[in-house]
């Protein structure tokens, strides 16, 4: 919702500038139409890499903070929001914990989830082909 591209370079300004992350990251953005309930804007989606020194669930709570500070509103499920932040991988780790499951569950259902990471990672898995995912800006 709203500026949808300012949204992403604010939650990608946020992570850069963490100083427990280097070596960031971040792919081309990609338009994409929405899953799930479908009567709502198309989503800009895109996926950022970096090191960092902290911990999962630390990490969880920097993107939480981040979503809340876009003043994230979202009521329906799917729905319309200004900013979500997946983490999709951490590591070769596997976590499942009440609030991580890493890697994310339901990465390899969505094109626009391998589209952008297969930019910054290689992935052994194809990517589904209606995807409806379009390039909306190359930056790699
Ligand atoms: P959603 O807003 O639908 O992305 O769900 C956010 C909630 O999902 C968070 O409060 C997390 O506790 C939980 N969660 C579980 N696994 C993950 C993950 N890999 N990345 C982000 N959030 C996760």
């Amino acid at each position: 919702m709203g500026d949808r591209e300012a949204n992403i370079a604010f939650a990608e300004k946020r992570l850069e500038s963490c100083p427990q992350i280097k070596t960031f990251k971040r792919a081309s953005i990609y338009e994409t139409e929405p899953v799930g309930y479908t009567d709502q804007p198309d989503f800009l989606n895109t996926c950022v890499s970096f090191m960092t020194t902290l911990g999962p669930e630390e990490l969880l709570d920097l993107t939480s903070s981040i979503e809340n500070e876009a003043k994230r509103k979202r009521t329906i499920r799917w729905g319309p929001r200004t900013l979500d932040i997946d983490i999709i991988f951490y590591g070769d780790e596997v976590i499942d914990t009440p609030r991580l499951t890493i890697p994310h569950p339901r990465w390899k259902e969505r094109a626009f989830v391998i589209v952008p990471a297969k930019e910054l990672k290689e992935l052994d898995v194809k990517v589904p082909e209606d995807g409806g995912v379009r390039l909306f800006r190359s930056r790699v």
